[in-house]
């Protein structure tokens, strides 16, 4: 089955706003045995619409589409549909309904144009939106060669994933004629770039087995195997080849499924009935905010503080001024004690702290910009490393957070996180 997408917006063609449900609904789709053959992007134009709409059909038997199905004037795609297919639009009531529903509940007039949210083109299904007003919809045609299948639905992305894992993929899994189904298992890495990954995982499964992808968008850097078949033996299969996967990347990987460093971080942290307090410098609150960013990080992370200044370490941390004076506030003396700080003034299992030179500008001979020292302090030890780190200023904010946070996990399993391979730099 061939599968294309089209996004449309203008506020997609300017660059004002990224695409990622293109990239959203391609994993999906190739997750579920679907390829796809194009992606496409168009501004809220009817004529270019309705091109991108005929061009993609040409190639694909399913095409996704999202964006334009608000209330407003540029929102086109229903209209340009129902134009494309040759009938008419209709009303559908319960749609009506529950979009003056929506309006009443916020004790709001409903602006009238909202209506137009409940046309659809005639025959097509409507794909129902618990996340706001506008539902979606499918319609088939048939084309000389064959059978089409068409999905639209709004831009916004919580809704679309929402219609997408409720109404579209089951629907999708099965239109597909076989009985194939599809699993797959992820692995998280980090400490090692794409190519490495890919070198490293080349030629652990063999192309009948599995298929093997990468996804890499830092701090997230994933290999994700699938494998296809009779549903009976897929469980069995995959863990045979995500088990030669997992010897493969060994310490390279940090957890497996979907999930984040952070997330992991909270997973072992809550596992352990212990707590964590940050102290921060170079990061400037990311690591705070990254553990933070976990729903139920009230369990485990304290809090902390972000000193920039060296007033700042010296009375929020209670770094010394003689530590300061001697080695300077970039240094793995000067980590230890904000992370000592963090840790006493929190009542905490762990503190993690940082302090480097970020850039562009502040580095020297002697501690060049990228020069970030790691603390952690945990009852009775204190590990701390002075790393060389690369890249722009939110490059090396980045990379710096996601090491900290690699040092918590690694220290909560009882490692010494500067004895790894993998943080060695
Ligand atoms: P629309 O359904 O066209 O009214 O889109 C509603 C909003 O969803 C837009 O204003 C964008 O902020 C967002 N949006 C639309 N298309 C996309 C896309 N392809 N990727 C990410 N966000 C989008
Ligand atoms: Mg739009």
């Amino acid at each position: 089955m061939r599968a294309a997408i089209l996004s449309t917006g203008d506020e997609l063609t300017t660059g004002r706003t990224l695409d990622t449900n293109a990239n959203y609904i391609a994993d999906q789709l190739l997750g579920i045995g679907y390829e796809v053959v194009a992606m496409m992007t168009v501004g809220d134009f009817p004529d270019r619409i309705r091109n991108a709409w005929r061009t993609l059909f040409e190639q694909a038997d399913i095409v996704i589409g999202t964006g334009g199905l608000g209330p407003t004037a540029d929102d086109l795609t229903t209209e340009t549909v129902a134009e494309m297919l040759g009938v008419p639009l209709i009303s559908d009531e319960a749609t009506v309904k529950k979009v003056r529903g929506f309006f009443e509940l916020m004790g709001r007039e409903m602006p009238p144009n909202n209506l137009k949210q409940a046309l659809f083109p005639q025959g097509s299904t409507i794909l129902n939106n618990d996340m706001g007003t506008a539902p979606g919809f499918r319609f088939s045609l048939e084309m000389d060669d064959g059978p089409r299948h068409g999905v639209v639905m709004p831009g916004v992305p919580r809704e679309m994933k929402h219609i997408m894992a409720e109404e579209v993929l089951p629907w999708l899994r099965g239109l597909r004629a076989d009985n194939r189904e599809w699993l797959s298992h992820t692995f998280q890495t980090f400490g090692l770039s794409e190519s490495a990954l890919d070198e490293m995982v080349a030629g652990a499964v063999d192309e009948s087995e599995g298929r093997v992808a990468f996804r890499a968008a830092f701090p997230q850097i994933s290999v994700r195997v699938t494998v296809d078949g009779p549903a009976e033996t897929l469980a069995e299969r995959l863990e045979r080849v995500a088990a030669s996967i997992r010897e493969r990347l060994g310490d390279f990987c940090y957890a497996e499924g979907e999930t984040t460093m952070e997330a992991e971080v909270g997973r072992v942290l809550i596992a352990a009935g212990s707590t964590v307090a940050v102290a921060e410098s170079c990061t400037g609150g990311l690591i705070g905010h990254r553990l933070t960013n976990v729903a139920g990080s009230s369990e485990y992370v304290l809090g902390g503080a972000v000193a920039y200044s060296n007033d700042m370490k010296q009375s929020q941390l209670g770094v010394s001024a003689d530590t300061l004076e001697r080695h300077g506030a970039v240094s793995t003396e000067v980590a230890e004690e904000m992370a000592r700080g963090a840790r006493r003034s929190a009542g905490a299992d762990y503190g993690i702290a940082t302090t480097g030179i970020a850039g562009p500008g502040g580095g020297t001979e002697e501690k060049p910009v990228g020069t970030v020292c790691i603390a952690l302090d945990r009852e009775g030890a204190v590990y701390s490393h002075r790393y060389r780190l690369w890249g722009n200023r939110e490059w090396v904010k980045l990379l710096t957070s996601q090491i900290a946070l690699d040092w918590v996990r690694r220290a909560v399993a009882g490692e010494d996180p500067t004895a790894s391979a993998v943080l060695k730099k």
